[in-house]
């Protein structure tokens, strides 16, 4: 349904040899409604959003339908053959990593070696990755970043990723500062923030959020890195197929951004 967005995309390349990845990045250029207008004319009141997970589609749709609903609104989007890591071939030795955890030394050596395939030039690649990334971020201006992404439901699965992770003794406790669960919610659909106001807004909400600590485990995210460079971020997670909440929540956001 993305592809058939009717708006403008551009593509930003990766200028690193062998690489075959885009950038796409989505906006409207002619919005139609008053607001909408008034609000393209100040970008540091537009939101910015960031897909990194290629195979995390339900999160890109339902964000393009609230962009395309507002009328206002950027979107970044990984384009890497619809994979949730990144694999390369450099000198004909593969290379594969996680996009989300790139973002620091720590988690570009620990992602390499969680794959086999640490050496420094991967290192020293996936670090200029990285940057092109960041770069991207930063050329624009914007009151908020919002990360997307899709989770799997495995229950009964040790590795099952929802809100309960964030529970004292789950694999996440250690970045919990504080947490907010409404079991008429999914726990795969959740948001994540290091913005204590931002979280309570969405608790006021009756949404499931964790607060994130700002000292959390370096682990190489997105989050991490906003986190270290007071950038105002937020991560929206919801089962893939959670189409209609993923839209509600990702309203949600709109509809803070609106209120301040
Ligand atoms: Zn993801």
């Amino acid at each position: 349904m993305y592809n058939q967005w009717p708006y403008s995309v551009d593509f930003i390349s990766f200028n690193i040899p062998t690489v075959n990845i885009n950038l796409c990045y989505y906006y409207i250029p002619n919005p139609t409604n008053k607001a909408a207008i008034q609000i393209q004319l100040k970008p540091a009141q537009q939101p910015l959003f960031i897909n990194l997970h290629d195979n995390e589609k339900t999160s890109v749709q339902a964000a393009l339908t609230c962009i395309q609903q507002h009328d206002y609104g950027r979107l970044l989007e990984l384009s890497h053959k619809k994979n949730r890591l990144v694999s390369l071939l450099i000198d004909n030795y593969p290379c594969k990593f996680d996009p989300n955890r790139i973002f620091t030394d720590t988690g570009i050596e620990n992602t390499l070696k969680k794959y086999q395939c640490f050496s420094k030039k991967h290192f020293f690649l996936t670090k200029q990755f990285a940057q092109l990334i960041i770069h991207q971020i930063n050329i624009h201006n914007f009151p908020l970043l919002i990360a997307l992404h899709n989770n799997e439901d495995k229950t009964g699965n040790k590795e099952n990723y929802n809100i309960l992770s964030y529970y004292p003794g789950g694999d996440e406790a250690e970045n919990t500062e504080e947490l907010y669960h409404n079991q008429v919610h999914c726990p795969d659909d959740f948001f994540i923030t290091t913005e204590p106001l931002l979280f309570n807004y969405i608790k006021k909400n009756k949404f499931n959020v964790i607060l994130h600590k700002t000292t959390g485990v370096n682990d190489g995210s997105l989050s991490y890195y906003c986190a270290l460079n007071k950038i105002s971020y937020i991560n929206v997670e919801a089962r893939h197929g959670h189409y209609h909440e993923q839209q509600q929540m990702i309203s949600l956001l709109f509809q803070y951004l609106e209120s301040k």
